[in-house]
């Protein structure tokens, strides 16, 4: 009989913010799929797992994602219970959605489980509340990168009046700068670009949207980063101002 398989979010990088679900997942499972965005950390709750490191970063570099669709598969069919761990929410970008329907439609039971998606993660660690009463009425999550045609509608993006989360925008800052510039985004829009979120080593850099991508290069902005645009993104630094921190564009803030 086949062994079910979780498609579990691991949150971004802080152990403690694993749900307690995740952990009831890796106590019972016989084998781990782990990506490379995963705190290795969290591993300490499945000590007994065969443990296989799936991340484009980590190996199986030819067509990966094939790849461990076929391990998802076998494993289960072996009849041992499989974790897929993956960094944040599996549904966030994550391909958790595509991954449960490949191994549905091979008579595979799965199951989701949340974790903190890493724009959430981000944004509190550094005192940004997404949603504001009177200042942001929404957030919108973004993904940079596509490997396919598709365009995102900026000119929506940049007159939603959400706050903007996005993903993998580290390498297309000036693009995205241009884009919700042309969109009729004010250039002093505030914006705040997190590195590591949740992670002892996180940094976060402030700026406003006209100077995000010089700031990023004198700040050495590195991948895995969020960046959050909008009016709340100013918020945190005004109450530091307010209660009489230092004026930083870019700190450390871990
Ligand atoms: N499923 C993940 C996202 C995977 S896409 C989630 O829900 O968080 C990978 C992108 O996520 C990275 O390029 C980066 O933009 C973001 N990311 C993941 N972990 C991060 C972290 N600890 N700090 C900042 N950004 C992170």
């Amino acid at each position: 009989m086949n062994a079910k398989v979780w498609l579990v979010g691991a949150g971004p990088g802080d152990p403690e913010l694993l749900t307690l679900k995740a952990v009831r997942a890796l106590r019972e499972a016989a084998v781990v799929l782990i990506d490379d965005l995963v705190n290795p950390a969290v591993l300490e709750h499945c000590p007994a797992a065969r443990v296989i490191a799936v991340g484009k970063r980590g190996g199986c570099r030819s067509t990966p994602q094939a790849f461990i669709h076929r391990l998802m598969l076998r494993y289960a069919r072996q009849g041992k219970c499989t974790v897929r761990l993956k960094g944040g929410d599996p549904c966030i970008f994550g391909r958790g959605g595509e991954e449960a329907q490949w191994l549905r439609e091979r008579g595979v039971e799965v199951e989701l489980v949340n974790g903190i998606t890493a724009g959430l993660a981000g944004a509190t660690r550094c005192d940004i509340p997404l949603t504001l009463r009177g200042v942001a009425r929404g957030v919108t999550l973004v993904t940079a990168h596509t490997q396919d045609d598709s365009r995102l509608n900026w000119q929506a993006l940049a007159q939603g009046g959400t706050t903007l989360v996005i993903y993998m925008g580290v390498a297309k800052l000036g693009e995205i700068r241009e884009q919700l510039l042309a969109g009729g985004m004010a250039a002093d829009t505030p914006v705040a670009m997190i590195e590591n979120a949740s992670l002892p080593q996180q940094r976060e850099c402030r700026c406003d949207l006209a100077a995000m991508e010089e700031e990023a290069c004198a700040f050495g902005l590195k991948s895995p980063a969020i960046l959050v645009i909008g009016a709340v993104a100013g918020h945190s630094a005004q109450l530091a101002l307010a209660c009489g921190s230092p004026a930083t564009t870019a700190q450390q803030s871990a």
